[in-house]
């Protein structure tokens, strides 16, 4: 069994507590009140595979595009925009965007906009995604541990986590939206990705401390579930409405002596819901 990474050189001489991975399939914790109990599916039952080191990843053919070059065209903005954590411009390289929208919206899919994904969610705009990753591996060189993230939507910033990450546990409280995911990322072989169905809002507590929690969705406050289960030394970035009843990217880092919060700039994510559906 493997202890997770903990980053950043707070988690030093911090007490964690690491608990046994999940078995699979896993189920998540109580389903809240009202919401029908569903079971938690595993979409790459593999934890036990060692995370993906760098590599290239499948690509797609007959997209009637040279993704690459277009990819390496968002990165040259995505820098112009500065952003400039190697891992990250790295990862944001690697996976292809296109693979996770609709055909009609493959043209765009490298432009700096949000796209609809369907059931009335979006794709994060790919400057946004570089951000939120960027602040969860600010200072560090090495790969994030153990990762969790709360709206899986189509499945981009999962797997783009996964490049930066030993092991990430996407959530997605939508059925339709977690078996898209699934369809996109099969054939990536992102072994150290799990795909889960769920309401988010608890967390996902048999994985356990977390190096990083991230989340697509924005509710009124950041649940507690996140906050106790993120490691000490470990960093959650996550949009909240905050005092003046707007929206802002909230990042909080769990130590030894507490949890300081942090609020950057308003931003606009689709709300975060309880329940599943
Ligand atoms: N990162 C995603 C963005 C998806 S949009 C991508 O790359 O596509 C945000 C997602 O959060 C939506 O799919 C929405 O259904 C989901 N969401 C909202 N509340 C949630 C909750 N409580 N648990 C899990 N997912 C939730």
């Amino acid at each position: 069994m493997k202890k997770p990474s903990m980053p950043g050189p707070s988690a030093q001489g911090a007490t964690t507590q690491v608990r046994p991975r999940p078995g699979f399939p896993v189920q998540l914790a109580a389903p809240v009140q009202g919401a029908p109990a569903r079971k938690t599916t595993i979409a790459t039952p593999s934890a036990a595979k060692p995370a993906v080191a760098a590599r290239p990843l499948p690509t797609t053919p007959g997209v009637g595009m040279d993704s690459r070059a277009v990819r390496a065209a968002m990165i040259r903005k995505l820098q112009a925009q500065g952003v400039s954590h190697p891992a990250v411009l790295a990862a944001m390289g690697l996976v292809e965007r296109h693979r996770f929208v609709d055909t009609a919206l493959v043209n765009q899919a490298y432009e700096d906009t949000s796209l609809p994904i369907g059931l009335g969610q979006t794709i994060s705009k790919p400057n946004v995604v570089a951000r939120m990753m960027e602040l969860l591996c600010e200072g560090r060189t090495e790969k994030l541990g153990r990762v969790l993230e709360i709206g899986t939507g189509c499945g981009y910033q999962a797997a783009v986590l996964s490049q930066v990450s030993r092991e990430v546990y996407s959530i997605e409280r939508l059925r339709g939206l977690h078996e898209k995911a699934r369809a996109n990322v099969r054939g990536l072989r992102l072994t150290n990705l799990h795909l889960l169905f769920g309401d988010g809002m608890l967390g996902f507590a048999q994985g356990a401390p977390y190096a990083a929690i991230i989340a697509a969705a924005g509710g009124e406050a950041i649940p507690q579930a996140w906050i106790d289960q993120l490691a000490v030394g470990g960093r959650l970035v996550a949009p909240a409405v905050t005092g003046a009843g707007q929206q802002h990217l909230v990042v909080i880092d769990k130590t030894a002596h507490g949890v300081k919060k942090t609020v950057l700039e308003p931003v606009l994510f689709v709300p975060l819901k309880s329940g599943v559906a």
